[in-house]
């Protein structure tokens, strides 16, 4: 099997390409390294390893046969789209057209990296895939919201009027080793203001909730629904809701930390919950999370830890 991953030099691509490596793939990485590091694929030693420095909102052509393309490039941390707005919306649209037609091509099984962000600040909670969302297309995260429910719409036309064959994954807040220390995700902000005792910066109220998945229970569901034949959007994400609040005060609590909790201003769109309802991928992948946030997190510091 040959797989190709955009983004692949990201936080959750580089871990895509060691679980497609270790499965038996020939991987070829496709990054132009915008929010990425080649620092997270440096490990990879397999002559099974490509990588190719490439944006992929600009054609690519490949003679050898691919099997997977797994779509995951585009900035994602609210700060990173937020300084990239039109190449984010480049790569949801530009890129997932090139990709598309890359594998229709190819003959290739796609599957798109979609986010939570598609239910926008969601009316209802949790989310089933039904849900049509509640995203304001001219606000500043706009950018990010309408990119992937462009890329989604584009993905189903695909499918059905060429009959690529495609997945949809709606992806929900994920964490682990390789996130980017200042991307200004939650996960990385809270972690690194503990290690070094700082103030811990909750916006708003903190009252907002998220619900966090590890790394490797995330990639293990997109890897097991590129393998299934189901072409509608599938949420891979882990349910266990907790307060932003109540979250700052765990990353105190396992960090050991003197930290103090400080309010800032809640930004523009901050969705007040989000939290996936997961009995699709449960009946479809035979799948659920298996990493407690305890677990997920004492991994996530030890890697913060020793950068
Ligand atoms: P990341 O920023 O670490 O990785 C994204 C990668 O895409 C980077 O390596 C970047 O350099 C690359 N990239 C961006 N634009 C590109 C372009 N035009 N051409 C080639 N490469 C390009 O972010 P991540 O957290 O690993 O996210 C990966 C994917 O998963 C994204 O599509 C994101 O929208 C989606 N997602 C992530 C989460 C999460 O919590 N991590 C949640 C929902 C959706
Ligand atoms: N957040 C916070 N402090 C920070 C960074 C983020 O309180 O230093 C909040 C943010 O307002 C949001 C949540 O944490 O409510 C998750 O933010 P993140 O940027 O990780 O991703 P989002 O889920 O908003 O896309």
């Amino acid at each position: 099997m040959r797989s190709i991953v955009t983004g692949g030099a990201g936080f959750l691509g580089s871990h895509l390409c060691d679980l497609l490596l270790k499965n038996g793939h020939d991987v070829i990485c496709i990054d132009n390294l915008v929010t990425g590091n080649i620092r997270n694929i440096d490990h990879i030693t397999s002559d099974r390893f490509t990588y190719l420095k490439h944006d992929v909102t600009k054609p690519i052509y490949f003679g050898d046969k691919i099997d997977y393309i797994f779509h995951l490039a585009s900035p994602a941390s609210p700060v990173d789209y937020l300084e990239l707005p039109i190449q984010t919306l480049k790569v949801g649209a530009l890129g997932t057209y090139n990709m598309l037609g890359l594998a229709k091509e190819q003959g290739a099984r796609f599957l798109l990296a979609s986010t939570s962000e598609v239910y926008g600040d969601p009316l209802v909670n949790p989310q089933p895939e039904s849900y049509w969302g509640n995203v304001n297309p001219i606000g500043p995260r706009g950018v990010y919201d309408e990119a992937k429910r462009y890329a989604e719409a584009i993905t189903m036309a695909y499918h059905n009027h060429h009959k690529v064959d495609t997945r949809i994954a709606r992806i929900f807040n994920t964490y682990g080793p390789r996130m980017r220390a200042g991307d200004g995700r939650v996960v990385p902000n809270f972690i690194n203001q503990a290690l070094n005792n700082e103030d811990i910066t909750v916006y708003g109220e903190g009252s907002q909730t998220r619900s966090f998945c590890y790394v490797s229970d995330l990639i293990e569901g997109i890897y097991r629904l590129m393998t299934v034949d189901f072409n509608e959007p599938v949420n891979i994400g882990n349910p266990t809701e907790l307060s932003i609040l109540g979250f700052a005060n765990e990353i105190i609590k396992i960090t050991n930390s003197s930290s103090a909790i400080v309010y800032r201003d809640l930004p523009v769109d901050d969705p007040k919950v989000r939290r996936p309802d997961i009995s699709r991928a449960k009946k479809l992948l035979g799948w659920e999370p298996k990493i407690s946030l305890e677990e997920g997190l004492k991994e996530t510091i030890r890697y913060f830890r020793q950068l």
